[in-house]
């Protein structure tokens, strides 16, 4: 069984068919979802606690994305903190730096980033993160924030990765797990393919991001749960690995990450 361990299964884009998205997910052998608070409109936060509350197959996570931290204010925050104190909630993210599309100012998402890190400290929770954009500078500036706010005790995924091997290596050393996406399937995957290779089973997770980045085959359509499966397969191949000895490897990484056996039960 996979676990799908980012993806953003509260946005609007599931309202019509949730139900049959988690029936074809469960058909596809994905049986557990951490579904992403953040990334579609920090007052969105609360849909994906919702839906960890009411289904024992969801788990949420509960931040403030990196193209939203321009948005961020003294309400916001005293409305997001609540949600943090959820027994469903496992991470704290998706945060981090987005240099691509700098929908945020840099000093701005570097101050919103820190503070969501120091956060994760107070309350001993993982943090999902998203780095991307003019490398080296986002990733660098990345990892200094989380090595002083993080205390060096911090565990947390780099979601997505598209990075390098290098950098992949420290942040490794730094208390990350690594986790690729569908654009691990892609025909043109940058270079990926070979990063994947070199990253320790014990520091693998695999993920959709669903509704976006559906993997080969699909592109262009609206990305679900059930193709982290696909996403597995690749990694699989890649790594030269029996599928159920993936499967079974980044399931149990990101439920030690999350400590999902730990989470409350649903009511
Ligand atoms: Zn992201
Ligand atoms: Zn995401």
């Amino acid at each position: 069984m996979w676990v799908d361990s980012h993806c953003h299964l509260a946005a609007a884009e599931f309202d019509g068919d949730r139900t049959e998205v988690l029936e074809r997910a469960s058909a596809d052998g994905v049986d557990t979802f951490i579904a992403i608070g953040s990334g579609y409109g920090i007052r969105s936060n609360n849909r994906a606690v919702e839906l960890a509350a009411s289904d024992p197959r969801v788990f949420a996570t509960v931040g403030v994305h990196p193209h939203e931290a321009g948005e961020l204010n003294d309400e916001l925050r005293g409305w997001l903190n609540p949600l943090l104190d959820h027994p469903r909630v496992v991470a704290v993210g998706e945060c981090g730096l987005d240099y691509h599309y700098m929908k945020s100012d840099r000093a701005v998402q570097r101050s919103v980033f820190a503070e969501q890190v120091a956060t994760a400290r107070e309350r001993s929770l993982p943090v999902t993160i998203h780095v991307r954009g003019d490398e080296p500078n986002a990733y660098e500036e990345l990892l200094d924030i989380w090595r002083s706010e993080g205390g060096g005790d911090l565990a947390g995924v780099l979601h997505c990765y598209t990075g390098t091997l290098e950098f992949a290596k420290r942040a490794m050393d730094s208390g990350f797990f690594v986790s690729f996406s569908g654009i691990l399937t892609f025909k043109n995957d940058r270079g990926l393919r070979d990063v994947a290779k070199e990253i320790p089973l014990d520091r693998l997770m695999v993920e959709t991001d669903a509704p976006l980045l559906a993997p080969e085959g699909f592109r262009g359509k609206r990305n679900e749960p059930s193709r982290v499966s696909v996403v597995g397969r690749v990694l699989a191949d890649v790594l030269d690995e029996p599928i159920a000895e993936v499967a079974r490897i980044t399931s149990a990484n990101a439920r030690a990450l999350f400590r999902l056996d730990e989470a409350a039960p649903v009511e």
